[in-house]
Protein backbone atom coordinates (compact mmCIF):
# COMPACT_ATOMS: atom_id res chain seq x y z
CA UNK A 1 0.00 0.00 0.00
CA UNK A 2 0.91 3.58 -0.80
CA UNK A 3 0.41 6.33 1.61
CA UNK A 4 0.36 10.47 1.49
CA UNK A 5 -0.45 12.23 4.49
CA UNK A 6 -0.22 16.16 4.40
CA UNK A 7 2.35 16.15 1.30
CA UNK A 8 3.10 19.55 0.19
CA UNK A 9 5.76 20.88 -2.67
CA UNK A 10 6.44 23.96 -3.85
CA UNK A 11 8.95 25.13 -6.75
CA UNK A 12 10.03 28.71 -5.56
CA UNK A 13 6.53 30.64 -5.62
CA UNK A 14 4.61 27.97 -7.12
CA UNK A 15 2.37 25.84 -5.08
CA UNK A 16 2.90 22.44 -7.17
CA UNK A 17 1.35 20.23 -4.15
CA UNK A 18 -0.69 21.37 -1.56
CA UNK A 19 -2.08 18.75 1.41
CA UNK A 20 -2.00 15.78 -0.74
CA UNK A 21 -3.62 12.61 0.98
CA UNK A 22 -3.96 9.98 -0.72
CA UNK A 23 -3.68 5.66 -0.23
CA UNK A 24 -3.15 2.97 -3.37
CA UNK A 25 -4.32 -0.08 -2.73
CA UNK A 26 -2.28 -3.19 -4.20
CA UNK A 27 -4.01 -4.65 -7.64
CA UNK A 28 -5.65 -1.47 -8.53
CA UNK A 29 -5.03 0.93 -11.06
CA UNK A 30 -5.27 4.36 -11.25
CA UNK A 31 -5.61 6.98 -13.51
CA UNK A 32 -4.47 10.62 -12.56
CA UNK A 33 -5.79 13.30 -15.13
CA UNK A 34 -6.07 16.81 -15.20
CA UNK A 35 -5.23 20.34 -17.02
CA UNK A 36 -1.18 20.95 -17.64
CA UNK A 37 0.82 22.10 -14.75
CA UNK A 38 -1.76 21.15 -12.35
CA UNK A 39 0.98 18.60 -10.52
CA UNK A 40 0.40 15.40 -11.88
CA UNK A 41 4.13 14.42 -12.88
CA UNK A 42 4.98 16.01 -9.55
CA UNK A 43 2.56 13.70 -7.25
CA UNK A 44 3.79 10.94 -9.33
CA UNK A 45 7.56 11.60 -9.16
CA UNK A 46 6.99 12.23 -5.36
CA UNK A 47 5.97 8.26 -5.46
CA UNK A 48 9.36 7.06 -6.21
CA UNK A 49 10.90 9.99 -4.74
CA UNK A 50 12.34 11.44 -8.34
CA UNK A 51 10.87 14.64 -6.36
CA UNK A 52 11.24 15.67 -2.62
CA UNK A 53 7.97 16.80 -1.13
CA UNK A 54 8.49 19.67 1.37
CA UNK A 55 6.73 18.28 4.49
CA UNK A 56 4.12 15.54 4.89
CA UNK A 57 4.21 11.64 4.91
CA UNK A 58 4.74 8.70 2.55
CA UNK A 59 4.12 5.18 3.69
CA UNK A 60 5.05 2.85 1.26
CA UNK A 61 4.51 -1.04 2.84
CA UNK A 62 6.00 -0.77 5.31
CA UNK A 63 8.48 2.06 5.16
CA UNK A 64 7.48 5.47 6.80
CA UNK A 65 9.13 8.58 5.49
CA UNK A 66 9.09 11.89 7.10
CA UNK A 67 9.88 14.44 4.41
CA UNK A 68 10.69 16.81 7.25
CA UNK A 69 13.77 14.77 7.92
CA UNK A 70 16.87 14.26 5.24
CA UNK A 71 16.00 10.31 3.34
CA UNK A 72 18.35 8.24 3.41
CA UNK A 73 19.78 6.50 0.41
CA UNK A 74 18.58 3.17 1.72
CA UNK A 75 15.03 4.05 1.58
CA UNK A 76 15.41 5.63 -1.29
CA UNK A 77 16.73 2.89 -2.81
CA UNK A 78 14.24 0.54 -0.91
CA UNK A 79 11.60 3.08 -2.74
CA UNK A 80 13.12 2.84 -5.76
CA UNK A 81 13.20 -1.00 -6.16
CA UNK A 82 9.45 -0.85 -5.30
CA UNK A 83 8.53 1.32 -7.91
CA UNK A 84 9.32 1.42 -11.58
CA UNK A 85 8.92 4.74 -13.66
CA UNK A 86 7.84 4.53 -17.37
CA UNK A 87 8.50 8.22 -18.53
CA UNK A 88 7.16 9.59 -22.10
CA UNK A 89 10.04 9.82 -23.76
CA UNK A 90 12.24 6.92 -22.58
CA UNK A 91 16.25 6.84 -21.81
CA UNK A 92 17.70 3.50 -23.27
CA UNK A 93 21.36 2.71 -23.13
CA UNK A 94 22.39 3.72 -26.70
CA UNK A 95 25.34 1.62 -26.53
CA UNK A 96 23.62 -1.85 -25.60
CA UNK A 97 20.99 -3.55 -27.65
CA UNK A 98 17.37 -4.60 -26.38
CA UNK A 99 18.29 -7.51 -24.42
CA UNK A 100 21.48 -5.59 -22.66
CA UNK A 101 18.97 -2.96 -22.21
CA UNK A 102 16.22 -5.24 -20.39
CA UNK A 103 19.00 -7.20 -18.31
CA UNK A 104 20.97 -4.39 -17.38
CA UNK A 105 19.20 -3.43 -14.11
CA UNK A 106 17.89 -6.93 -13.06
CA UNK A 107 21.87 -8.48 -13.13
CA UNK A 108 23.60 -5.27 -11.78
CA UNK A 109 21.14 -4.02 -9.34
CA UNK A 110 19.09 -7.41 -8.42
CA UNK A 111 21.83 -9.86 -9.00
CA UNK A 112 20.28 -11.83 -11.16
CA UNK A 113 21.81 -14.36 -13.46
CA UNK A 114 22.79 -13.60 -16.65
CA UNK A 115 21.03 -16.33 -17.94
CA UNK A 116 17.86 -16.57 -16.53
CA UNK A 117 17.75 -12.51 -16.47
CA UNK A 118 17.98 -13.47 -20.24
CA UNK A 119 15.13 -15.47 -20.17
CA UNK A 120 13.09 -13.84 -18.40
CA UNK A 121 13.68 -10.76 -20.92
CA UNK A 122 12.81 -12.79 -23.84
CA UNK A 123 9.47 -13.56 -22.30
CA UNK A 124 9.14 -9.81 -21.52
CA UNK A 125 9.86 -8.72 -25.34
CA UNK A 126 7.53 -11.59 -26.43
CA UNK A 127 4.98 -10.13 -23.91
CA UNK A 128 4.91 -6.87 -25.96
CA UNK A 129 5.18 -8.19 -29.25
CA UNK A 130 9.13 -7.29 -30.27
CA UNK A 131 10.74 -10.84 -29.36
CA UNK A 132 12.29 -9.72 -33.29
CA UNK A 133 14.05 -6.50 -31.75
CA UNK A 134 16.26 -8.42 -29.11
CA UNK A 135 19.94 -7.49 -31.08
CA UNK A 136 18.87 -4.39 -32.56
CA UNK A 137 20.29 -0.66 -30.80
CA UNK A 138 17.96 1.92 -29.44
CA UNK A 139 18.28 3.95 -33.05
CA UNK A 140 17.10 1.12 -34.55
CA UNK A 141 13.82 1.47 -32.89
CA UNK A 142 11.07 3.16 -33.51
CA UNK A 143 9.17 5.43 -30.95
CA UNK A 144 6.02 3.10 -30.21
CA UNK A 145 9.01 0.04 -29.92
CA UNK A 146 10.64 2.13 -27.72
CA UNK A 147 7.88 2.39 -25.34
CA UNK A 148 6.81 -0.77 -25.48
CA UNK A 149 10.52 -1.77 -24.36
CA UNK A 150 10.70 0.77 -21.35
CA UNK A 151 7.42 -1.18 -20.18
CA UNK A 152 9.41 -4.33 -20.58
CA UNK A 153 12.24 -2.66 -18.95
CA UNK A 154 10.04 -1.76 -16.27
CA UNK A 155 8.69 -4.84 -15.54
CA UNK A 156 12.08 -6.67 -15.94
CA UNK A 157 12.80 -5.60 -12.14
CA UNK A 158 9.89 -6.98 -10.66
CA UNK A 159 8.33 -3.31 -9.31
CA UNK A 160 5.03 -4.15 -6.65
CA UNK A 161 3.85 -0.55 -8.35
CA UNK A 162 4.29 0.35 -11.57
CA UNK A 163 4.32 4.57 -12.57
CA UNK A 164 3.68 5.73 -15.85
CA UNK A 165 3.38 9.16 -16.71
CA UNK A 166 2.25 9.70 -20.09
CA UNK A 167 3.21 6.77 -21.99
CA UNK A 168 1.68 7.35 -25.07
CA UNK A 169 1.45 11.00 -25.18
CA UNK A 170 4.55 10.99 -27.89
CA UNK A 171 2.82 8.15 -29.92
CA UNK A 172 0.92 8.46 -32.82
CA UNK A 173 -2.59 6.88 -32.75
CA UNK A 174 -1.57 3.53 -33.98
CA UNK A 175 1.39 2.68 -31.72
CA UNK A 176 -0.47 4.39 -28.46
CA UNK A 177 -3.20 1.52 -28.88
CA UNK A 178 -0.35 -0.85 -28.87
CA UNK A 179 1.04 0.20 -25.39
CA UNK A 180 -2.37 0.59 -24.19
CA UNK A 181 -3.01 -3.01 -24.94
CA UNK A 182 -0.28 -3.62 -22.97
CA UNK A 183 -1.33 -1.93 -20.51
CA UNK A 184 -5.10 -3.14 -19.98
CA UNK A 185 -3.30 -6.33 -19.90
CA UNK A 186 -0.90 -5.30 -16.84
CA UNK A 187 -4.29 -4.20 -15.56
CA UNK A 188 -6.01 -6.93 -15.94
CA UNK A 189 -3.38 -9.25 -14.08
CA UNK A 190 -3.61 -6.81 -11.26
CA UNK A 191 -0.76 -5.38 -11.28
CA UNK A 192 -0.22 -2.28 -9.56
CA UNK A 193 -0.32 0.67 -11.65
CA UNK A 194 -0.93 4.63 -11.43
CA UNK A 195 -0.91 6.02 -14.74
CA UNK A 196 -1.03 9.62 -15.80
CA UNK A 197 -2.94 10.16 -19.27
CA UNK A 198 -4.82 12.17 -21.51
CA UNK A 199 -6.52 8.96 -23.19
CA UNK A 200 -10.06 9.16 -21.50
CA UNK A 201 -10.99 6.13 -23.42
CA UNK A 202 -8.22 4.38 -21.84
CA UNK A 203 -9.43 5.72 -18.56
CA UNK A 204 -12.88 4.80 -18.82
CA UNK A 205 -11.53 1.61 -20.15
CA UNK A 206 -8.87 0.33 -17.49
CA UNK A 207 -8.90 2.49 -14.44
CA UNK A 208 -10.47 1.01 -11.18
CA UNK A 209 -10.23 4.89 -10.14
CA UNK A 210 -9.88 7.93 -11.10
CA UNK A 211 -8.26 11.20 -9.44
CA UNK A 212 -8.96 14.20 -11.09
CA UNK A 213 -6.09 16.74 -9.86
CA UNK A 214 -6.28 20.75 -10.70
CA UNK A 215 -3.99 23.67 -8.88
CA UNK A 216 -1.73 20.89 -6.75
CA UNK A 217 -5.17 19.32 -5.76
CA UNK A 218 -7.48 16.14 -5.59
CA UNK A 219 -10.35 17.77 -7.11
CA UNK A 220 -12.02 14.55 -7.63
CA UNK A 221 -11.72 10.46 -6.33
CA UNK A 222 -13.32 8.03 -7.79
CA UNK A 223 -14.96 5.56 -10.19
CA UNK A 224 -14.68 6.01 -13.50
CA UNK A 225 -18.24 6.13 -14.01
CA UNK A 226 -18.92 8.39 -11.73
CA UNK A 227 -16.12 10.74 -13.23
CA UNK A 228 -17.51 10.30 -17.08
CA UNK A 229 -21.03 11.24 -15.81
CA UNK A 230 -19.72 14.62 -15.03
CA UNK A 231 -20.35 15.04 -11.15
CA UNK A 232 -18.99 18.51 -11.52
CA UNK A 233 -19.51 21.23 -14.08
CA UNK A 234 -15.79 21.75 -13.82
CA UNK A 235 -15.08 17.64 -14.20
CA UNK A 236 -18.00 18.40 -17.42
CA UNK A 237 -15.70 21.58 -19.41
CA UNK A 238 -12.72 19.25 -18.53
CA UNK A 239 -13.56 16.54 -20.29
CA UNK A 240 -15.59 18.33 -23.43
CA UNK A 241 -12.55 19.37 -24.70
CA UNK A 242 -11.64 15.52 -25.20
CA UNK A 243 -15.30 15.33 -27.61
P1 LIG B 1 1.54 18.37 -17.72
O1 LIG B 1 0.17 17.80 -17.99
O2 LIG B 1 1.82 19.55 -18.59
O3 LIG B 1 2.62 17.33 -17.75
P2 LIG B 1 1.56 18.27 -14.79
O4 LIG B 1 0.17 18.20 -14.27
O5 LIG B 1 2.34 17.02 -14.89
O6 LIG B 1 1.49 19.00 -16.23
P3 LIG B 1 3.72 19.20 -13.14
O7 LIG B 1 4.82 18.86 -14.06
O8 LIG B 1 3.54 18.36 -11.94
O9 LIG B 1 2.34 19.34 -13.91
O10 LIG B 1 3.94 20.70 -12.66
C1 LIG B 1 3.11 21.34 -11.71
C2 LIG B 1 3.53 22.79 -11.62
O11 LIG B 1 4.82 22.89 -11.05
C3 LIG B 1 3.59 23.53 -12.94
O12 LIG B 1 3.12 24.83 -12.76
C4 LIG B 1 5.04 23.52 -13.29
O13 LIG B 1 5.37 24.65 -14.05
C5 LIG B 1 5.72 23.57 -11.93
N1 LIG B 1 6.98 22.82 -11.95
C6 LIG B 1 7.16 21.52 -12.23
N2 LIG B 1 8.45 21.17 -12.11
C7 LIG B 1 9.12 22.29 -11.78
C8 LIG B 1 10.49 22.58 -11.52
N3 LIG B 1 11.43 21.63 -11.57
N4 LIG B 1 10.80 23.86 -11.21
C9 LIG B 1 9.86 24.83 -11.14
N5 LIG B 1 8.55 24.61 -11.36
C10 LIG B 1 8.18 23.37 -11.69
MG1 LIG C 1 3.30 16.04 -16.43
Amino acid sequence: MLQLTHIDKRYAEHHALIDINLTFNEHETTVIVGPSGSGKSTLLRSLNLLEMPDSGQYTIDDQVIDFSRPVSTDVLLKVRRLTGMVFQTPRMFDHLTVLGNLIEAPVHVAKVSKPVATKEAQALLTAVGLDNTADRYPYQLSGGQTQRIAIARALAMHPKYLLLDEPTSALDPEMEMKVLRILNGLSQERQSMIIVTHNMEFARAAADRILFIEDGAVQFDGKPATFFASPTERIQNFLHAFT
